[in-house]
């Protein structure tokens, strides 16, 4: 496939079917190798689509055995089949059933796309459009039908039968060694929704009676032998369902609701009616085999695709370039979750980093869209940073501007209204212009517009007249395909800070609220605070109100005094940040005088001391959060052209050894002071205290490799839970030498029967900022915790390499080179893993001339190799472009 032959899908195209289907009758029987599918459609024409139009279902690689209408076979002339469709030429115009029966081979389906099997457990991703691998179908969001299937299966292979909805019958086929289970969902739902499972597994289960008294049995189904490990998915769904009782008046719907991790998922995790697929990566829990991070990502992805239920599911897409209308607000649900549950100010520092890292280098690139595509040659490719995490920006942004009353009004509207069906963004829009009584015309401009806007803002006091005003600009850098931009509705959450914190706000202008918000709606603004009775220093972007980036007039003087003043934590944390980030961007350009660095380290690590001593154990969370430097990616994403990932590397580096060197005693005292007293405990009070100390072994070991690399030992030896033994890990890997080899070896023993562990192993050492790294990749290649085919296992040590700055754009390009070949010889087996390493070199036109030269040559080598899957012709045809 070349991308120049795919058809591009576009959004003004969008047309009803001309078919519906209310229901459908799956009968399954699953074998390894020849799995056979009956299906059984119960057809009519759609009073919206064209009337008399051919019946097109959707195939993907299939073969047809059989096909009735109305029970009675098709005679050949009646229609054409082949693996990618299957038309019925003249359908008759009435409602009518198609029985179509097909055979798959589970086994060797190695796009874990369809039907797959996965260490011997039968199971199913349909979304985007895999549901056409299992049969023909109408395979798209807006129709929707009754599912009830039939699942059998040898008893000895697959004891567990699941499908979504509840379960109506089971039993045994007589005279053989078979059994089956019936399934019916009796909410009407798209076929990217369908699930099944089979396999020997093990579960835990609960009861759970919902607020309006429906009694639910939860199950989370794992691995036999791992059931051991569910528990804490278990414990985080229970906690999440409540939580959407509470406080977004949603009750589950089904008799049971089970979880299944299998270990061969090509993404995160799956959330199919009543039957949610994870990737074992985010059910699998235990002290010895999860960190906290682990801990907290398994919350929120259990509680992401629980929310799907309603926000996906009960009212799902009308088609797939309205995905932001369910994984925007899905993710904004589960943020939400999550710092209820845990430290609000932290989980939005650790969204934040997130969204910059990932989505704000996305959108400075060439693989920048809109949060809502107007346009797709492959729906996979649009799973992003930007229409899951953009866009849950923008609802937090909705939220913020029209007030947390309109905004609840606004989704229960939404709830109410759309509530089974397939919705626009429009639609979703309206409930909460009518909720509010704002035109919102002009905030969908986010839903349209690419690209990441920057607001310059700048501050003058009048001492005299009292009188502060502030200066808001805003512009956005052209993206691919919109190279001009119009103004977006930004809302700047802000303060004015005095010697003993925020001053009172008075604009006497009805336009701005004086209670802290101000919106930039246009090019630019000024504001005029009265009353203010002494220089203040303006805190813009409070809790990180917009997606933006922020260029403030600000000296270090006032950012440290913010990060030492402001009322607001968020601020706090980014004026560090913004101090180190300036020190960097200058020190990260060729060329540049280390000693400025060193001095701006000085004063950096003066600040950070005070903060330490007085308040690190506090909020150990927030300490660490502190601790930790922006990244050199980010630091290259400022800097934005010309960028020399050595020289911003070896910034990086120095500033931080130069740190570590000045706050030395006080991170060893910090730690001893932190050391653990209690057994392991995955709360995120425990996490913190773990989160402040590993960060500071983190720097010890940059700054004094010698202590660090004790102390590294003695945690190493100690630790009675992952995420220290990792951390002690981790840190090892930035000491080059004997010891370090020890250590990783001595892991690789402890964890020899851990994939999911291993992972970790293999991802820390491909991180290593060496040149050695490459080789040491290519070897571990071999090692037999490795495997192409595991996509766990290609994320942790091809995806950690294309994510290290330094070694995958080495200078002499052998790190393009690796990852063009890795991505060549995944695509023949699975596209999807393929396309998204290939994304590894969305940030390729901001390096230097020779970096971007070969960076260029290895995409335009993956671009000419024949036979490519659309997955990655796509991302390297955008990417190059
Ligand atoms: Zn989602």
């Amino acid at each position: 496939m070349r991308a120049e032959d795919t058809p591009l899908i576009r959004l003004e195209d969008y047309r009803p079917s001309d078919w519906l289907i209310d229901t459908v009758d799956l009968d399954i029987s699953l074998a390894p190798q020849q799995t056979r599918v009956r299906a059984l459609l119960g057809l009519r024409p759609n009073p919206a689509g064209q009337p008399g139009a051919p019946l097109i279902l959707d195939g993907d690689e299939l073969v047809l055995s059989e096909i009735k209408l109305d029970g009675a076979t098709l005679d050949a002339s009646a229609f054409t089949a082949g693996p990618q469709s299957l038309t019925v030429h003249a359908p008759p115009r009435r409602g009518f059933t198609l029985t179509i029966e097909t055979v798959l081979d589970p086994s060797a389906n190695t796009k874990l796309m369809g039907l797959y099997r996965s260490s011997k457990v039968y199971c199913t991703q349909c979304e985007a459009d895999g549901f056409r691998r299992i049969t023909y179908f109408l395979d798209r969001p807006d129709v929707m039908s009754v599912y009830t299937v039939r699942l059998e299966a040898a008893k000895a292979e697959a004891p567990v039968l699941l499908s979504n909805g509840n379960r109506v019958a089971t039993g045994e086929v007589s005279g053989s060694d078979r059994h089956f289970a019936v399934w019916h969902d009796p909410h009407p739902k798209p076929a990217y929704l369908f699930a099944l499972v089979g396999g020997a597994l093990d579960h835990v289960r609960e009861d759970y009676v919902t607020a309006d008294g429906q009694q639910v049995e939860l199950a989370v189904y794992v691995e036999p032998g791992k059931a051991g490990r569910a528990g804490w998915a278990l414990d985080s769904l229970v906690r999440c369902m409540r939580w959407d009782e509470r406080v977004f008046g949603r009750n589950y719907d089904l008799d049971v609701f089970n979880v299944v991790a299998v270990s061969d998922f090509n993404m995160g995790a799956m959330e199919n009616k009543g039957l949610n697929i994870f990737n074992d990566k985010y059910v699998l829990a235990d002290p010895q085999t999860a960190t906290d991070g682990d801990y907290a990502s398994i919350e929120a992805i259990i509680a992401h695709e629980y929310f799907h239920n309603w926000t996906g599911n009960r009212i799902t897409c009308r088609d797939w370039f309205q995905l932001c209308l369910k994984e925007g607000l899905t993710v904004f649900r589960d943020q939400e979750f999550s710092a209820d549950e845990r430290s609000r100010p932290v989980k939005r520092i650790a969204d934040v980093r997130t969204l910059r890292a990932t989505q704000f280098s996305e959108d400075a690139g060439p693989l920048a869209h809109p949060v809502r595509p107007r346009a797709y040659k492959e729906i996979n490719n649009f799973y992003t940073p930007t229409v899951y995490e953009k866009g849950a920006e923008v609802i937090r942004m909705l939220k913020v501007l029209i007030g947390a009353d309109a905004f609840k009004r606004g989704m229960d509207l939404y709830f109410e209204r759309c509530d089974g069906t397939a919705a626009t963004i429009e639609e979703f829009l309206a409930c909460f212009a009518e909720s509010s009584g704002k035109d919102l015309s002009h905030f969908a401009r986010w839903y349209e517009q690419a690209g990441t806007p920057t607001i310059v803002a700048s501050g003058r006091y009048d001492a005299r007249a009292k009188r502060y005003t502030l200066d808001l600009a805003q512009t956005t850098p052209p993206t691919p395909g919109q190279t001009t931009k119009q103004p977006v509705v930004l809302p700047v959450a802000l303060g004015l800070v005095g010697r003993d914190g925020d001053l009172p706000l008075t604009t006497g202008s009805s336009a701005y609220a004086d209670d802290g918000l101000i919106v930039l709606d246009r090019p630019s603004l000024s504001v005029v605070f009265s009353d203010v009775a002494e220089a203040p220093i303006p805190s813009l972007l409070r809790g990180f109100s917009a997606p933006v980036r922020l260029e403030l007039d600000l000296s270090d003087a006032d950012l440290l005094r913010l990060f030492s003043a402001d009322s607001d934590s968020f601020n706090r944390w980014q004026a560090l940040q913004s101090v180190a980030t300036r020190a960097l961007v200058a020190a990260g350009r060729p060329g540049t005088d280390g000693a400025v660095l060193l001095a701006k380290a000085a004063e950096i690590a003066g600040a950070l001391d005070r903060f330490l001593r007085e308040q690190g154990l506090a909020d150990p969370a927030f300490a660490a959060q502190v601790l930790r430097l922006p990244a050199p990616a980010d630091i290259a994403r400022e800097i934005g052209g010309d960028v020399d990932p050595d020289a911003i590397y070896g910034a990086h580096r120095s500033l931080s050894g130069a740190i570590g060197q000045a706050l030395e005693a006080t991170l060893v005292g910090l730690r001893d002071t932190l050391a653990k007293k209690a057994a392991y405990a995955p709360d995120a009070a425990s996490a913190g205290r773990r989160a402040l100390r590993n960060e500071a072994l983190g720097l010890i070991a940059i700054a004094a490799p010698e202590a660090g690399a004790r102390l590294v030992e003695q945690q190493f030896s100690s630790a009675d839970n992952l995420t220290d033994r990792l951390a002690a890990l981790a840190a090892m890997t930035l000491i080059p030498g004997d010891a370090r080899e020890h250590l990783i070896g001595r892991f690789a023993e402890i964890y020899a029967s851990e994939p999911l562990v291993l992972d970790k192993w293999l991802m820390a050492q491909a991180l290593i900022a060496e040149p050695g790294t490459l080789d040491r990749v290519k070897r571990l290649m071999q090692n037999k915790a490795f495997s192409l085919g595991n996509p766990n296992r290609v994320r942790a040590l091809i995806g950690g390499f294309a994510a290290n700055l330094t070694q995958f754009n080495r200078a002499d390009g052998a790190g393009y080179e690796f990852v063009a070949d890795m991505v060549i010889a995944l695509d023949r087996t699975n596209p999807q893993v393929a396309s998204r390493l290939l994304g590894s070199f969305k940030s390729w036109k901001m390096l230097e001339p020779v970096r971007k030269d070969l960076a260029q040559a290895s995409l335009a080598l993956v671009a000419r190799t024949p036979g490519l899957s659309r997955d990655v012709a796509d991302i390297a045809e955008r990417a190059l472009a």
